[in-house]
């Protein structure tokens, strides 16, 4: 097997070290491909070619840069089914999922393509005789280090700005998912992209990341991961004062009245934190339920997670696919041994799955939890797998309170028909993103990010855009 090259200005390189790592599928354990092993030399020459990119890129007026997005964009909606295959061999998620985030990313180019046109600086009225006005400038070179739950939607949401921004990208994915960044890099040169605007760089996050984050040339580093690896590249980008994005763990609530929408509610919390087998940064992992509602919707709930249909990826009967990798499965079932050895009931799932060709990934059947403790680590960690732990609440009050009871703060969703109380536990909850009677996250058009350990920045929307660029202030004195 040949390894997949990386891709440095305009076309495929070997990496310089001459080594490769393996590929696996998650549903059967297979080795799909080889990637290159980049590690520093390769980012030095993806900064090369990244400064020669730009010398074109950052001229080109905001129509120009929109257009070649564009058709970036349907580039992508022409190789959507094999995007999608490719994502869903390397990551197991369901092939149905894979086509939609495909979807996103074409959906995110074709935003930003438009947002950038209509993105300027402001004429601020000073004291001094004269005129004062901003300029919006692109930071020049932006490292984008993405995880593997999501892999090119999450780039998307950082490739895409970026560009249209006239940023020059280097794209790491996570090493055990680089298929879907390495067809992108190809097809960005379908698309008429300039050579070297658009890079990726496979291989390790403590080599290739860490001397993308290091380089002192790259201005911005745009990273979606763990709250540890987050804190590390903040660190480490520290002396280089680099611009830095972080998005990071969560551990979201999910209150529910006793007023909501029952069959909504139920269908919605299910798939909100089992989908994607659980490996969702949004994912809804602790259910609040008010008391009087408690146990119909808990048993609802483990119905429910019952008749989930776990399968080969590619059907599209298959509602959950397997965890990442095998190493993953063991971390999820090490964190439901640790609830229930000190107290928490399972009351369905956390096992794999045997016979009809399941046994050979790394699948878990979604598991649901009850006498759940805040001081339990199944409450306060992020367990990153189909896991959902259910917990009675008495009144509004104890709900926020346990809901903000995490030093996570990435999203949460409300449950009821009663406005005003969902406006009020909406303001109260500590997240950057609140749902009511919803469990999207994620709008293209609008901020997403996090407070507290769950990040620093937003992307998405147009706030996106003033993390690509820097502002620069121009006066003009009147004589
Ligand atoms: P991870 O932190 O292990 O890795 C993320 C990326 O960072 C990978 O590309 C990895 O190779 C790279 N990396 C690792 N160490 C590095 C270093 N020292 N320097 C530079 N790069 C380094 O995360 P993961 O396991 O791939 O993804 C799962 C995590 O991502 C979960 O915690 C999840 O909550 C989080 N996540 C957050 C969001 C969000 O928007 N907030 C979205 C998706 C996933």
């Amino acid at each position: 097997m040949k390894p997949e090259p990386l891709w440095i200005g305009g076309r495929e390189a070997a990496a310089r070290g001459g080594e490769s790592f393996p590929i696996r599928n998650p549903a059967t354990g297979e080795t799909v491909a080889l990637a290159a092993l980049g590690g520093g030399a390769d980012v030095e020459r993806a900064v090369a070619a990244s400064r020669e990119g730009l010398a074109s890129w950052s001229r080109l007026g905001p129509r120009d840069r929109a257009a070649r997005l564009f058709a970036f964009a349907s580039v992508v909606r022409k190789n959507i089914r094999g995007l999608a295959e490719a994502e869903t061999r390397n990551t197991g998620k369901p092939l149905r999922d894979s086509l939609d985030e495909a979807g996103v990313v074409a959906d995110c180019l074709e935003y930003y393509a438009g947002a950038v046109q209509k993105f300027f600086g402001e004429t601020i009225p000073v004291t001094d005789r004269g005129l004062d006005f901003t300029l919006r400038e692109p930071i020049g070179i932006c490292g984008l280090i993405v995880p593997w739950n999501f892999p090119m939607m999450i780039a998307s949401w950082k490739f895409a700005p970026a560009l249209a921004a006239g940023n020059a990208v280097i794209l790491k994915p996570a090493s055990l998912t680089p298929l879907s960044a390495l067809m992108l890099g190809r097809l960005s040169k379908t698309a008429g992209l300039p050579d070297g605007v658009f890079n990726v760089i496979t291989g390790p996050g403590e080599t290739a990341g860490r001397a993308l984050v290091e380089h002192p040339e790259i201005g911005k580093i745009s990273f979606t991961g763990e709250t540890a690896t987050g804190a590390g590249i903040a660190a480490l980008a520290a002396p280089s004062i680099k611009r830095v994005s972080l998005e990071l763990g969560g551990k979201s609530p999910n209150i529910v009245f006793a007023d909501a929408d029952f069959d909504l509610c139920v269908e919605r919390s299910v798939f909100s934190v089992f989908g994607n087998a659980g490996q969702d940064c949004c994912a809804r992992s602790r259910a609040f339920v008010e008391r009087r509602l408690y146990k119909r919707f808990v048993e609802a709930v483990v119905e429910r997670a019952r008749r989930l249909r776990l399968g080969d990826p590619r059907s599209p009967k298959t509602e959950i696919g397997p965890l990442i990798s095998r190493a993953q499965r063991r971390r999820v079932e090490d964190h439901i041994r640790s609830g229930v050895g000190h107290g928490a009931r399972l009351l369905c799932g956390g096992t794999a799955p045997e016979g009809k060709g399941l046994s050979r990934g790394s699948y878990l059947r979604p598991a649901v939890l009850d006498r759940v403790r805040p001081e339990m680590r199944i409450f306060r960690e992020e367990i990153f797998g189909p896991v959902l732990c259910v917990m009675p609440f008495k009144d509004e009050d104890e709900a926020v309170a346990l809901s903000n009871a995490s030093d996570y703060g990435l999203s949460a969703s409300v449950w009821t028909r009663d406005i005003g109380r969902a406006l009020r536990v909406a303001r109260a909850v500590k997240s950057g993103v609140v749902s009511i009677n919803s469990s999207h996250s994620v709008h293209l058009e609008a901020p997403f990010g996090g407070y507290k350990k769950s990040g620093v920045g937003r992307e998405l929307g147009f706030k996106a855009l003033d993390g690509y660029t820097e502002v620069k202030n121009v006066f003009v004195a009147e004589r």
